[in-house]
């Protein structure tokens, strides 16, 4: 591995002495309920953008998890681009979540937008998602350190990958070692996309980091007929897994219709991921059938 390095990677990040891939410390597997991420296993997250109401959140549980995802992700503390804009539906949104939880098996992440929500949000989340806007609100990082669960760091849309794993190495030195770091993209000059989905990222972070790297392509790329073949990009360069939003009707999303996938596309998304998945993860054993059958979608 050492030679391979670029040496600037080296230099830049080995001062992030607890985030940093060493020999000695190569790899973290971070377990969520009764699975991992960071192993050998490729896993999705996947749902709505926001928490809407309570049959939104339940169709959407039953579709993904049919589909093969693990997580189901939905905002109840939304940080939006305009005040004016739906803004969650807060701790409403959280029981939702949990649920959905219940009924499907699937695992939950949400966002935590303040360090006063922290201890509220780790009540009923299995993972808490750090925003692209909040990546260098270090309170809030600092206040992670205790709170008992994993966190999915998202990259700031304008940070370096040093700047990333800045931010990761607080969460870490405040006392949590479970961090999932999540490349979403980030601003460049072009306006065709959202974002610019910085795909080698991901095995840069590979290279310096032993924390497990997913990728979110519904944010990176702003516009849903790019979202699986981003996501087939993703599983090329070795991501441990993938953040999606799905949605049962996009066109009446109340955020990110525009990038949101419906049920169907989801699951041809995840069956198109398939030989991607298994040329890269020999063991990957795929579960499309969480639930039993029935349900709505
Ligand atoms: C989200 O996941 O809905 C979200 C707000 O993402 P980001 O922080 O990457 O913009
Ligand atoms: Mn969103």
């Amino acid at each position: 591995m050492a030679t391979r390095m670029n040496p600037k990677w080296n230099g830049q990040f080995s001062c992030f002495d607890l985030v940093a891939k060493t020999a000695q410390h190569s790899r973290t597997i971070v377990r969520v309920g009764n699975f991992e991420i960071g192993g050998d296993d490729f896993v999705v997250m996947a749902g709505p953008c926001a928490v809407e109401s309570e049959d939104q959140i339940m169709r959407t549980a039953e579709a993904v998890a049919r589909a093969g995802a693990r997580v189901l992700r939905g905002g109840a503390y939304k940080p939006r681009s305009s005040p004016y804009a739906f803004q969650g539906l807060g701790v409403e949104g959280l029981k939702l979540l949990c649920k959905a939880r219940e009924s499907t098996g699937l695992a939950i992440i949400t966002e935590v937008m303040s360090e006063e929500d922290v201890d509220l949000i780790a009540e009923y989340a299995d993972i808490m998602q750090i925003g692209t806007r909040s990546m260098e609100n270090y309170a809030l990082l600092e206040a992670l350190g205790g709170c008992g669960r994993p966190v999915l760091l998202k990259r700031g849309m304008t940070a370096t990958l040093e700047e990333f794993l800045r931010s990761a190495q607080v969460i870490a030195a405040a006392g949590n070692p479970d961090i999932i770091l999540c490349e979403r993209g980030i601003r460049t000059f072009e306006t065709a996309t959202r974002n610019t989905l910085d795909i080698a990222a991901v095995p840069v972070l590979n290279a310096v980091s032993h924390l497990p790297v997913i990728v979110d392509p519904s944010h990176a790329a702003g516009v849903r007929s790019l979202v699986p073949i981003l996501a087939r990009a993703s599983t090329a360069v070795g991501a441990d897994g993938l953040l999606v939003e799905v949605h049962p009707s996009p066109e009446t999303a109340l955020s990110d219709g525009i990038q949101s996938l419906n049920f169907q596309e989801f699951r041809n998304m995840m069956a198109d991921l398939q030989p991607y998945i298994e040329l890269q993860r020999g063991s990957y054993e795929f579960r499309p059938e969480l639930l039993v059958a029935g349900g709505a979608d």
